[in-house]
């Protein structure tokens, strides 16, 4: 069918009124700016230290209390964070490091960037987390990492990792990118795994513009990471191979970068994550009535939450059920559009990018992720969303579902 013939077989243009007629489009995620968080940024930059000043220690220990990790090192971006757990955890040429195949391609380009492989696991059917099956299967002597992803914020099965991860000597890094805020077993993530990594992008739950952070409770990893962030370059004389008095005096002690975060990104961070909570609670209301609405949709498929995960919900993804809809992924996507709801792909399985294939990856290395990606859609969930956003997208998916059903 051509793109023409789908648009004119879509409810909205087919059968009526676009549902958001007359209203902004909504998108799949969005950040919420409040005045107060203005303000925290305006009174760091009226201050003599915009950058390597007091707000990233501050902000260091509020992520620390928030996570219960004994330590946090902020950084520019979530995939810097990935990239510092990567050379703190030790990758390098001929390292192989397993990690999820349903994930944004940084979680994967971070072990390149180390010389190292990403070798992909599949995901499960059920959560699109990452299958310890699969993990089991890809293990090889050369295996040193597991970098797992808490997709759309549910948390990995933090336990059963681990206990592999001991059993086999291998470091597990948890991509928290879509997960801050979300507990395991009464805990919150980024104080369980070896490093955690979080990205504090504007779609994510909280957020600094660009920013990331690790956490982690080694002593070893977070000097190192702090080391990365800047050069690795020290003031620390227990750390310099040559200490010296002179007041001038810093050295570099290995090869790092400047991945630092400005300390007007760590006020508004700061100013965010006082909200955290209610971030998350408002996301989890809004999953609710999600759930509550999609539930009895024979066209629809609904992700699994595993009991032992209170997600803080960073995506809400339907999956198509293609024994029941005879409209593939495209036109349930148009169809939302032309409703005026924009929804979002998570994500191409990342050994399917181009440069993934250029470099020898085959289309089908994990199929329970291509099955999985090709009937999978995400839809607006942010706290800003209102009431009436939310009966709108519930309104039009279901009219959209009822249009195609078999
Ligand atoms: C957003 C994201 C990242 C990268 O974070 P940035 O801050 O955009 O660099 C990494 N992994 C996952 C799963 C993400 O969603």
């Amino acid at each position: 069918m051509s793109n023409e013939e789908i648009k004119a077989n879509i409810p909205a243009i087919a059968g009526g009124t676009p549902i958001r007629q007359g209203k902004p489009t909504l998108y799949y995620g969005k950040q919420l700016i409040e005045e107060d968080d203005i303000a925290a940024v305006a009174e760091v930059l009226r201050s003599p230290e915009i950058t390597c000043g007091p707000k990233i220690g501050e902000l260091e220990e509020e992520l620390c209390r928030i996570t219960g990790a004994r330590y946090a090192v902020a950084c520019s971006n979530g995939t810097a964070a990935l990239h510092m757990a990567c050379m703190a955890a030790g990758i390098t040429k001929g390292d192989e490091v397993i990690v999820s195949s349903l994930t944004f391609a940084a979680s994967a380009n971070c072990v390149l960037y180390c010389g190292g492989t990403p070798v992909f696991a599949d995901i499960r059917e059920d959560t699109y987390n990452i299958d310890i099956e699969s993990i089991k299967e890809k293990i090889t002597p050369r295996t040193r990492a597991i970098i797992a992803v808490d997709f759309t914020g549910q948390a990995v099965q933090l336990k059963e990792l681990l206990a592999l991860c001991r059993e086999k000597r291998l470091l597990l890094i948890e991509d928290a990118a879509h997960s801050l805020g979300t507990k395991y077993m009464g805990r919150p993530v980024g104080s369980i795994a070896d490093i955690t990594t979080f990205s504090f992008h504007p779609v994510k739950t909280v957020t600094s513009g660009e920013g990331g952070a690790c956490t982690t409770n080694n002593t070893e990893i977070a000097l190192n990471l702090a080391l990365l962030r800047s050069h690795g370059i020290t003031r620390n004389k227990d750390i310099e191979r040559h200490p010296s008095d002179d007041p001038w005096y810093n050295e570099q002690v290995l090869l790092g970068f400047n991945y630092r975060m400005t300390d007007f990104q760590a006020a508004l961070l700061l100013s965010q994550l006082k909200k955290l909570d209610r971030f998350v609670a408002a996301r989890a209301a809004i999953r609710e009535k999600y759930n509550r609405a999609f539930a009895d949709i024979p066209q629809l498929i609904l992700q699994t939450n595993i009991p032992e995960s209170e997600t803080a919900q960073h995506l809400y993804i339907l999956r198509l059920n293609a024994k029941k809809i005879s409209c593939n992924r495209r036109q349930f996507f148009d169809a939302l559009c032309a409703e005026g709801i924009h929804p979002q792909v998570h994500y191409l399985p990342v050994y399917r990018h181009s440069f993934y294939e250029a470099i020898g990856y085959a289309p089908n290395e994990c199929p329970v992720a291509n099955k999985v990606y090709y009937g999978i859609v995400s839809i607006p969930l942010y706290p800003a969303l209102t009431e009436e956003d939310t009966d709108d997208v519930i309104a039009a998916v279901k009219r959209i579902c009822e249009y195609f059903a078999i």
